[in-house]
């Protein structure tokens, strides 16, 4: 008998018919003996709309206020398919991320679980209650509600997981499981049977919104098996686990793109040492992750700094800098967002040259220009405009033969 955590995704869950089939579907696997605990996301478009409502009342939201209103989307759909299982005779109970003792940091909107006390989880177990789990959420040291950043529902998935030793998470979603690429992007991406941890960090922080990236890291830290797959047919999915000997050492896995990015370049900045740092300090002290940097030769006394960072903290990160750019007479900060980060990503990089080069000429060949370039053992992003993502893309999915599995040699 084996204990599964199912996690349904907003589109999974997005209107009564759905809520409907997701209780069927729970039926069916406890019908087998296994026992089930459920984590789902708010219904599709729900946490979008709550977004929306704060920025109609407030330019700049409190984030306080912005996670007890986002982690309501979660309470309404954990209360109706707990009903839905309930008109069918079958025993379930809503929790909220609270109620199951899940444990956060202070950063509110994109809070680190940090521990999970799941109490309730194993008496509702053992009562032969289904616990039905609000995605997303948890509480801070000092009580207040916090919620997990975007696709947060299956890092709370995978943390439950974790916490209850189940054998599985299986994360339900509105694809078959992890392609190649986007699917909704490149139509001839392939379905990939397994994949390690490992690229799938990659693959998730490089912007496969598949997975959230957490997710991903604790499913790595702890061991979790995942299961990414459809909760509207029984394909069988892609797991996601340790590297093995039998894992495809691809040279390229996959290509993902990111388009919530934004660019801050300082313009002329005094060329002497010191300064990068007064920079990036600035930012650090707002807890903001800077991505790219490049920073160009210096001439005549002067250069330009530019680096990337998420799109909805740009604002917070030129007003950071902006003390330590004025005194150190920096002529400009600019902002651009409309600018895209499209990646390679495959554990067979490491033991292989010439995979650059060549994502440098697919994307040239189709006049693509490449604003910045960043590589890692396993991945090399490029930065380019938000114009050709498309393009780009499906463009690099050809170039590594991904669409049928073909060994493309560098
Ligand atoms: P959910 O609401 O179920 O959490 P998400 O929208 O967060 O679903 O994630 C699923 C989406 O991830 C898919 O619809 C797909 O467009 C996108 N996606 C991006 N890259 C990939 C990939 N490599 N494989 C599968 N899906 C991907
Ligand atoms: N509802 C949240 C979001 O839309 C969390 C999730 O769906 O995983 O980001
Ligand atoms: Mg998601």
């Amino acid at each position: 008998m084996a204990l599964i955590v199912q996690k349904y995704g907003g589109t999974s869950v997005g209107d009564v018919a759905r809520i409907q089939n997701v209780a069927d579907r729970v039926i069916r696997s406890g019908q087998n003996g296994d026992r089930v605990v459920v984590v789902v996301s708010a219904m599709s478009g729900e946490t979008d709309r709550l977004i929306q409502l704060a920025q109609a009342v407030s330019p700049n939201p409190d984030p306080r206020e912005m996670d007890m209103l986002l982690s309501t989307g979660e309470r309404v759909t954990v209360a109706l398919l707990a009903m839905a299982l309930r008109a069918r005779g079958v025993p379930a109970r809503s929790f909220t991320g609270r109620q199951v003792g899940i444990l956060t940091d202070m950063a509110h909107t994109k809070a680190r679980i940090a521990d999970i006390t799941p109490a309730r989880l194993h008496a509702a177990l053992a009562e032969g209650v289904i616990p039905i789990v609000a995605g997303f959420q948890g509480i801070s040291p000092n009580s207040d509600v916090t919620t997990l950043g975007r696709g947060g529902s299956d890092t709370t998935a995978v943390a439950i997981a974790a916490a209850l030793k189940a054998d599985l998470c299986d994360i339900y979603t509105d694809v078959e499981g992890v392609y190649t690429a986007d699917p909704n992007i490149v139509p001839s991406a392939r379905k990939l049977t397994k994949i390690s941890y490992e690229e799938m960090l990659e693959m998730a922080s490089l912007g496969a919104r598949v997975l959230q990236t957490r997710s991903v890291a604790f499913a790595m830290r702890y061991r979790v098996p995942v299961r990414v797959r459809s909760s509207f047919n029984d394909a069988e999915g892609t797991w996601i686990t340790q590297e093995d000997v039998q894992m495809e050492q691809e040279l390229v896995s996959a290509v993902t793109s990111d388009k919530n990015q934004a660019k801050i370049t300082l313009v002329g900045v005094p060329d002497r040492h010191g300064i990068a740092s007064r920079i990036f300090s600035a930012i650090a002290q707002e807890n903001i992750l800077v991505d790219l940097i490049l920073q160009n030769v210096g001439q005549g006394g002067l250069t330009d700094l530019s680096f990337t960072v998420a799109r909805f903290e740009a604002q917070r990160a030129r007003e950071a800098l902006a003390p330590a750019a004025a005194e150190m007479g920096v002529r400009e900060v600019v902002v651009t967002d409309d600018i895209t980060k499209v990646s390679v990503v495959g554990v067979g990089m490491r033991s292989h040259a010439g995979v650059a080069a060549r994502m440098f000429e697919a994307l040239a060949a189709e006049g693509i220009n490449i604003r910045m370039i960043s590589t890692s053992e396993i991945k090399i992003s490029c930065v380019i405009d938000a114009r050709y993502t498309e393009l780009a893309v499906r463009t690099l999915h050809d170039a590594f033969g991904l669409a049928n599995n073909k060994t493309v040699s560098c």
